[in-house]
């Protein structure tokens, strides 16, 4: 049966190679130069890397395409969801408008799967989400959409926010959010009974953002790791920034990557500019997953990120002294098997019989690819290219 799809001449890490693309999956790879078809698209040795995976994001929050809105500075976290509900109130556009074009922009840049927190609130109610299920309903053709119940305002310090997290789970969200359970809520263990309570009773993911500090938030995330042995979800947990283990001592730093590995708890960082992130290579070398996410991109909380996750994975790898090639290629492993995997995706690889998610670029091979995160050329998804050279096709 003929490829619908053929790349032809196309570089691999390392060797050159024609890519028969059939029904949404790699089909076969065969020498440059062995298959031809009609829809042959010759890449003349192009580089091509599994399709990006954005681990965190919030497509909710985003003012990409509205007049610039200058950030408003404020040091807290508190101060700072107070600003964002202010501005929220005075923008009309509809969020769906701005998530939209939010998703368009980064699947031009290569992304083929991310992971949105969505707002739950007593403000905003379940609003947010059901348009955030309307898109990904929508754009299913360009990316693939996991949502997280994102408790902003607090779990057990806002009033409503456990039914309302629970019954956004039961509309189609997989993930359970939730928040800084020590300085929002002033109560770990009564958040994290909570949230675990929610995803055990519905079978949901966690992926929890904590930015408690020091001593503090290590703690913390050995108690969500307790939690994660507990209920038995090894492998479903996951932590977004930590900036705690970026924060303690050597020995602290040990003992609590020794306690996530061991319960299966994943570190999500987006290397932040001012903060101390969580050390990756020794994570990894620990044995914990780590994986990258762009956060905020053009909202209350920063004016900063494009949802490139090629220039993420380089900006981490900058932060994480990520230098080596084998560094380098861990780099953009954050960027498409870590996330996949924290989302219970198919290991994005270049292989027959994987989906066949992919991105060109012109590059000599992975390290260069990350090190330079030079332009997208093509972005396949699903067997189909949704995008040429930064624009939708
Ligand atoms: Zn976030």
């Amino acid at each position: 049966m003929p490829d619908d799809l053929v790349l032809g001449d196309a570089l691999l890490d390392g060797e050159r190679v024609d890519v028969g693309i059939a029904a949404g999956c790699i089909a076969r790879i065969s020498p440059a130069g062995s298959l031809e078809g009609p829809t042959r698209i010759a890449l003349d040795g192009a580089l091509v890397i599994p399709g990006l995976v954005d681990g965190h994001i919030h497509l909710d929050k985003t003012y990409l395409g509205l007049p610039w809105r200058p950030h408003v500075p404020d040091g807290s976290v508190a101060g700072r969801i107070e600003a964002e509900k202010a501005e929220r109130r005075r923008i009309t556009e509809p969020m769906a408008l701005r998530a939209r074009r939010l998703v368009e922009h980064v699947t031009a840049r290569g992304t083929t799967a991310l992971r949105s927190h969505v707002d739950v609130d007593s403000e905003v109610g379940l609003k947010g989400l059901e348009a955030l299920l309307r898109l990904r309903e929508e754009v299913a053709h360009l990316l693939s959409i996991q949502l997280v119940a994102f408790p902003q305002s607090g779990v057990l310090s806002h009033p409503g926010a456990p039914g309302l997290m629970e019954d956004a789970i039961r509309a189609g969200c997989e993930v359970v959010g939730g928040l800084d359970p020590a300085c929002i809520d002033e109560d770990i263990e009564g958040q994290l009974a909570v949230i675990f309570g929610i995803a055990e009773r519905h079978g949901a993911l966690v992926d929890i953002h904590l930015h408690d500090p020091g001593e503090l938030g290590a703690y913390e995330l050995r108690r969500i790791a307790a939690r994660t042995k507990a209920a038995g979800m090894a492998g479903r947990v996951a932590v977004s920034h930590a900036f705690a283990l970026g924060e303690v001592s050597d020995a602290t730093l040990g003992r609590t990557a020794a306690v996530l590995a061991q319960a299966g708890v994943a570190i999500m960082t987006n290397g932040p500019g001012p903060e101390a992130i969580p050390p990756v290579k020794r994570l990894v070398a620990e044995g914990v997953t780590v994986f990258v996410g762009s956060d905020n991109i053009r909202d209350a909380w920063s004016p900063y990120g494009n949802g490139d996750m090629l220039e993420r994975a380089r900006l981490v790898g900058y932060r994480a002294a990520l230098l080596t090639n084998e560094e380098l290629r861990l780099a953009l492993s954050l960027v498409t098997e870590a996330p996949a995997r924290v989302m219970g995706l198919p290991a994005p690889r270049i292989a027959p019989g994987a989906p066949a998610d992919l991105v060109v670029l012109r590059a000599a091979h992975v390290p260069e690819a990350v090190a330079g995160a030079p332009a997208r050329e093509m972005v396949i998804k699903a067997g189909r290219v949704v995008a040429r050279n930064g624009v939708l096709a």
